[in-house]
């Protein structure tokens, strides 16, 4: 199955990219890990991403549409793949279509993860993630079971706050989604593809949503 994760930061896209990944036995393949991943080895796109990731911006098409046609000529992504955080722009939707096209095939469902803007920048304040190895907990709804120790890779002393999740960067990246990446739902809505769901139930409830959406 090839299926887009779309929705505002901080609405659940990387939780429940993984948890369906999972499921699915396909690669979640999220265009922030991969920026993240560039610059923690200290490459040039890497470098070149921080620029814009730190003021809350989006890092140019070119790039990102390179490092994506990159990923899928992987083996693992034969059997399909969860995209997240990708596309964020009418033009890098585009470019995934014409991506898509030159291998014979094209995205089966897309699935838009709801939240209003209060509801983020609360969410996004209290975000935590595993530098060691990706896990997300939100500090009081989610917390790690022993204070400051990733439940998921054991590593201590890893849970950080990123540095783009900061309210006045967290305000930023909400005005360019829905700059940006909200003509998305619309683009995706006239192809067919668009189902919505609620992003504040559980994040339990939301991948039960999720997996009824892509079920139906
Ligand atoms: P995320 O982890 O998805 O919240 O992404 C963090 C940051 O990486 C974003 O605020 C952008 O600066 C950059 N980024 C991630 N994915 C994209 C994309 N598809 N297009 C442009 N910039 C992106």
């Amino acid at each position: 199955m090839r299926l887009i994760l779309l929705g505002p930061p901080g609405s659940g896209k990387g939780t429940q990219g993984v948890r369906l990944a999972e499921r699915l036995g396909v690669p979640q393949i999220s265009t922030g890990d991969l920026f993240r991943k560039n610059l923690a080895e200290s490459t040039e796109l890497g470098r070149k991403a921080q620029e814009y990731m730190s003021k809350g911006q989006l890092v140019p098409d070119k790039l990102v549409l390179d490092m994506v046609d990159d990923r899928l000529k992987q083996g693992d992504t034969a059997k399909g793949f969860i995209l997240d955080g990708f596309p964020r722009t009418i033009p890098q939707a585009d470019g995934l279509g014409t991506m898509l096209e030159a291998h014979g095939t094209k995205i089966d469902h897309v699935v838009l993860i709801d939240l209003d803007d209060e509801e983020i920048v609360g969410r996004l304040s209290a975000r935590r993630t595993c530098s060691k190895c990706g896990a997300i907990y939100h500090l009081i709804a989610s917390p790690p079971k022993k204070e400051n120790v990733c439940d998921k890779c054991g590593s201590v002393g890893t849970l950080e706050q990123r540095e783009d999740d900061v309210p006045e960067t967290i305000r930023k990246r909400l005005v360019v989604y829905h700059d940006q990446t909200q003509p998305l739902v619309d683009y995706y809505s006239k192809a067919g593809l668009l189902r919505t769901v609620d992003g504040a139930q559980s994040p339990t409830k939301v991948a039960q949503d999720i997996v009824r959406a892509v079920d139906a």
